[in-house]
């Protein structure tokens, strides 16, 4: 019989990661041991800092989510930075975790690595076949490495290291900076602002028309764990809403008003850039691995989301 599970949660103090510390904590597993760590127990992108940890805690699995993770306008400004940063931290994570016999490794990509110039929906097969959107081409060959380093570490030592791909990602604990926030974050606390300065109008920037598929980080908690325990293969699997449920900004950014009670004017700024069109992906294999798993409805993940704000904005990431 397998012994005592002792699983390492890099980016443990982030959205995802208090999502699924959240989630753990709820249910107790008697056969595992939870450990999160953030940026403060170690710089992973320092191989010295990341082998001390690994000794430290001596995982026997690892959820990797730590990395230079940022929006639109923050990523097409510091390309150098979310590549190199990145590259860094996955390398450490995933050659300390071979040296120190790690069993398994689930680490994250994301939906906005894909092919910019693709036909949809997008599929697990289509991460390396052509460039990226130009906006965050750093951010996205770093994490488009770790598949490669996946498959090499399976082939030279044979190595049970895999990957997630979730689409957006939105919930409590999100970094709701104006300045390097994803869009749903980004709204919340621009909203917030407006409705406590008792102002009437709400602008959000670029069309409104991008579509986009979120996921609310208390799901996604639900099926990394799901992963950890069940997903045996190397190769990716996108972790998803269904197709039928992508949203464009716009309806985001009115889901968001209602939450926040506001019922002034929204208005989009043409002149600010808008970004991918959309990036469909196909959740077909999550579906056939897992096919009662149920997503929370949109509203109320963004209810949910916004009352977390509110009740906790002196503690939030701003
Ligand atoms: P957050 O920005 O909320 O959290 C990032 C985490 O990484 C934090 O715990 C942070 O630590 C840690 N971290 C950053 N740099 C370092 C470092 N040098 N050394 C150690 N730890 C570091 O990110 P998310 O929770 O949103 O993202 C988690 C994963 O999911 C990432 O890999 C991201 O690429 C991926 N993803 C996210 C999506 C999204 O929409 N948010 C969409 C798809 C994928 P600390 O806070 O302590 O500094």
């Amino acid at each position: 019989m397998e012994g005592k599970k002792v699983i390492l949660v890099t980016g443990g103090s982030g959205l995802v990661g208090q999502a699924i510390r959240e989630f753990v904590e709820n249910e107790k597993p008697v056969d595992e041991s939870w450990i999160f760590v953030g940026s403060k127990d170690a710089d992973l992108s320092n191989i010295e800092q990341t082998t001390v940890l690994f000794q430290k805690h001596k995982p026997t699995h690892v959820i990797h989510l730590a990395a230079m993770v940022g929006g639109l306008f923050h990523n097409m400004s510091h390309n150098l930075d979310f590549l190199r940063t990145n590259i860094h931290i996955n390398d450490n994570v995933l050659e300390t975790s071979f040296r120190s016999g790690v069993k398994k490794v689930v680490s994250c990509l994301s939906t906005c690595i894909f092919p910019d110039k693709t036909s949809y929906p997008i599929d697990e097969t289509m991460v390396h076949l052509g460039p990226p959107h130009p906006s965050n081409f750093g951010y996205s060959y770093a994490k488009r490495l770790i598949d490669i380093s996946n498959k090499a570490y399976f082939q030279q030592h044979g190595c049970l290291f895999t990957s997630v791909i979730p689409c957006n990602v939105f919930g409590p604990h999100d970094n709701f900076n104006l300045q390097s926030s994803h869009v749903i974050p980004g709204l919340m606390r621009k909203l917030h602002q407006i409705v406590e300065n008792g102002e009437d109008k709400f602008t959000v920037l670029g069309s409104g028309k991008p579509l986009r598929q979120f996921i609310y980080s208390r799901d996604l908690a639900r099926l990394f764990v799901w992963v950890l325990r069940h997903y045996q293969d190397v190769e990716p699997l996108i972790l998803s809403v269904d197709e039928k449920d992508e949203v464009s900004i716009s309806q985001a950014a009115e889901q968001i008003a209602e939450a926040f009670g506001f019922s002034g004017q929204l208005l989009y700024d043409t002149s600010m850039a808008d970004g991918q069109f959309k990036k469909t992906a196909s959740n077909a294999k999550l579906r056939q691995l897992n096919p009662d798993f149920k997503f929370t409805p949109f509203p109320v993940a963004i209810k949910e989301t916004a009352d977390w704000f509110k009740e906790n904005y002196s503690n939030a990431r701003l």
